[in-house]
């Protein structure tokens, strides 16, 4: 593995910080004020424009259609570029690289027919409309997604969608919702599930209420509760084959936490910047509160943290670049909960030196402290990723474990 950026990696990093420099961070407070809203800035459309006619526009989707706007990269040449676009919450929207749309980019990439392409996919690859995936249930633990109740049932050439969604990122804003539930009963668990996408409009589809997580909403793409009330697409809105909803579950919930964990260690470097800053510029009990160790230390905890996770982030896009999602299973769940938990003690730690501004809504610090909570929550919790490291996990061979050098059996 080469750490090294290549000229090409480079290059968009020194044009992505100069963006950042000169498009998005002077008006930073604007886009948060408007996040707070749920919102992106009346500009979004503008800063879109310019990222695309400067070559920054779709940079996050390996499997991007060799006719949409954007450059191919590989999951290593992304890294850098997605933790540059976390430094500032909202901007991936700048360049077309955030969530919910990404992961669902990629889903669409993959199993879409050609006019569902041409309906759902160019605009999404255009940054002209928004999607949501509407997976999690309230009645029913949805980390195990065997347990997905919504009904979609096939009627002459329709299907009919019935059930309620919660935690639906972007369900508001978006144009359509892919939408997963049971199309067979009989078929075996990983094959009840199929996906159909439901255009927002559809008479049936009722947004019930947002769903913030702890008062925070992801700018531009807050969750919702919905519910689908008998909803009628017609049957050539499945995408992919009738029982692929988990493989395309899995085929859109990879690329998520990789993005989601590269993006979250660039918020980590702003919130390290932000410690310093404050601890710099007051004083308490006579002193800097820079001087004292309990806050270079916990800085100094800060910087070894965010290098741990971002090699182990690194190596995780690179064993998939080399060998695919199948592969990388265990670095994907390895990093999905180590750097949610790395981001989650930063920004307590950012929290503890801002004392109570930290908790105020006139820092980012709030936000963060939300988001690193939610994030060892969504696209699977803690426990179902440490269960997995632990099934990947290689068992001992038999000849080590019966070592008498290495294990002294009880005299
Ligand atoms: C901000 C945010 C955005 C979201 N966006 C979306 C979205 O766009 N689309 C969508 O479909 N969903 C979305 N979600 C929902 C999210 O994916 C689910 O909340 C998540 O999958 C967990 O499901 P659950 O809430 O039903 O928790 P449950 O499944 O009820 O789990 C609750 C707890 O049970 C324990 N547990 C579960 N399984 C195990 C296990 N195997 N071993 C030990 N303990 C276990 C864990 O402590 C876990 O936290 C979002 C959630 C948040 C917070």
């Amino acid at each position: 593995m080469d750490l090294a950026h290549s000229p090409r990696v480079q290059g968009l990093v020194d044009q992505l910080e100069a963006f950042m420099d000169r498009e998005i961070l002077p008006r930073a407070s604007i886009w948060r004020e408007a996040a707070l809203e749920g919102q992106y800035p009346d500009f979004i459309r503008e800063v879109q424009d310019k990222a695309k006619r400067e070559g920054l526009w779709n940079l996050a989707i390996p499997n991007l259609p060799m006719d949409a706007p954007g450059e191919r990269l590989t999951n290593t040449e992304f890294a850098p570029l997605a933790e540059i676009m976390g430094r500032f919450m909202g901007s991936p929207k700048a360049f077309n690289c955030h969530a919910p749309d990404v992961p669902n980019i990629i889903m669409l990439a993959d199993a879409a027919s050609s006019d569902q392409r041409r309906l759902w996919l160019d605009p999404l690859l255009n940054g002209d409309i928004q999607s949501a995936f509407a997976m999690t249930e309230p009645s029913v633990a949805s980390s195990d997604a065997t347990n997905i109740q919504t009904r979609i049932k096939k009627d002459g050439d329709d299907f009919v969608v019935s059930g309620r969604k919660w935690y639906i990122s972007g369900a508001k804003t978006a144009s359509f919702h892919m939408v997963m539930g049971i199309t067979d009963d009989d078929a075996a668990p990983s094959r009840r599930q199929s996906v159909v996408i439901v255009p927002a409009d559809s008479p049936g589809v009722r947004l019930i209420r947002p769903t913030p997580f702890l008062g925070f909403s992801e700018p531009g793409a807050p969750a919702w509760e919905i519910a689908f009330e008998d909803v009628r697409v017609p049957a050539r809105n499945l995408l992919g084959e009738m029982g692929d909803g988990f493989r395309l579950g899995q085929v859109r919930l990879g690329p998520a936490r990789v993005h989601h964990c590269m993006r979250a260690i660039g918020h980590c470097e702003t919130l390290i910047q932000l410690m310093q800053m404050r601890a710099r510029e007051r004083t308490a009990f006579g002193k800097n509160i820079d001087e004292y160790d309990t806050t270079q230390h916990m800085i100094a905890r800060s910087r070894i943290e965010i290098d741990q996770a971002r090699l182990l982030t690194w190596s995780c896009a690179w064993v998939l670049d080399q060998e695919g999602f199948k592969a990388a299973r265990q670095q994907v769940s390895m990093i999905k909960v180590a750097v949610a938990e790395v981001y989650q003690r930063i920004a307590d730690r950012a929290l503890q030196i801002f004392g109570a501004m930290g908790g105020s809504d006139d820092t980012p610090i709030r936000d963060a402290f939300s988001w690193a909570r939610a994030l060892r929550i969504f696209d699977g919790p803690d426990e179902v990723h440490l269960r997995q490291i632990y099934r990947l996990e290689p068992k001992p061979s038999e000849p080590l474990a019966a070592s008498p050098q290495i294990l002294k059996s009880p005299a």
